[in-house]
């Protein structure tokens, strides 16, 4: 396990699932973990008491709110953009300012938190997004906007990656198959469907995939960035 004590780290939407995933590792880790939510401030509460990590409420849909929390966050060795919704359903139904919000969540704020971190970051500092599988593959109907804003995140690290690359900064997406949380519970009614295009077939787990982050952030990473790792269970293969 690698050490980040005294690291400063803040993940955008830690309050629960992945995210919250992510802050317990980085917290266990001895890392300094600072980390927004929007919606649930009482599980925010919590982990915050359990973990010692600091909560902050910061929308990712509210641009300039994203990078004053950045700006404000002070010199990050790492930064972590897990916040993203998902918006189902028949494209030619869908209320466009409901995607709009979409892309400014899960496009936006992972571009202009990731910039601004940047200004401040040290030699070694990192970037990590959370994107999905689905910016590889998108086997279903009704999840075009969502399959879209996570292929953008591809172009967004590959481009950025040649901008801090000089400076010693990495970035990286983490892409992650079916995860057990509140947005896509083991149990849920799309289960069977997912479990059938995987090689392993059952959810992973918000661990698992902190433990990727972990590892993208720690020094074994140094020579990686610019690129997609997916953690899928073979949903993609
Ligand atoms: P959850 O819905 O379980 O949790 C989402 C987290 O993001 C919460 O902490 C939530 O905070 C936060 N969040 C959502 N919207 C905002 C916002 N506007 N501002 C700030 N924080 C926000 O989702 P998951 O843990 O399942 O997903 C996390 C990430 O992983 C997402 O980017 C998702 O697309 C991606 N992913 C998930 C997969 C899965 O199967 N679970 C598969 C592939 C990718 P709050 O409740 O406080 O608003």
């Amino acid at each position: 396990m690698p050490d980040f004590t005294g690291k400063s780290v803040l993940v955008l939407g830690g309050s629960r699932g992945i995210g919250a995933g992510i802050v317990r590792r980085f917290a266990s880790e001895g890392a300094n973990v600072t980390f927004t939510y929007a919606g649930s401030q009482a599980a925010a509460e919590a982990l915050a008491a359990e973990t010692g990590a600091t909560a902050v409420i910061t929308d990712s849909a509210d641009r300039d709110a994203v990078i004053e929390r950045v700006k404000d966050s002070g010199p990050l060795d790492v930064l972590v953009v897990n916040s993203g919704i998902a918006v189902f359903g028949d494209a030619l139904e869908q209320d466009p300012d409901a995607i709009d919000r979409l892309f400014a969540i899960n496009i936006h704020a992972p571009y202009h938190a990731s910039v601004e971190a940047a200004r401040q970051m040290p030699e070694g500092g990192r970037i990590i997004v959370i994107g999905s599988v689905n910016g590889d593959r998108m086997p279903n109907p009704g999840m075009a906007s969502y399959a879209l804003s996570k292929s953008a995140l591809q172009g967004m690290a590959r481009g950025l990656a040649r901008d801090f690359g000089p400076r010693g900064i990495t970035i990286n997406i983490v892409q992650p198959g079916p995860i057990d949380t509140d947005a896509n519970p083991a149990d849920g009614p799309m289960k069977e469907l997912m479990h059938g295009f995987m090689a392993i077939k059952r959810h992973g787990t918000s661990e698992e995939v902190a433990g990727m982050v972990s590892w993208l952030a720690g020094p074994e990473a140094s020579f990686v960035t610019g690129a997609m790792h997916t953690i899928d269970g073979g949903f993609g293969a």
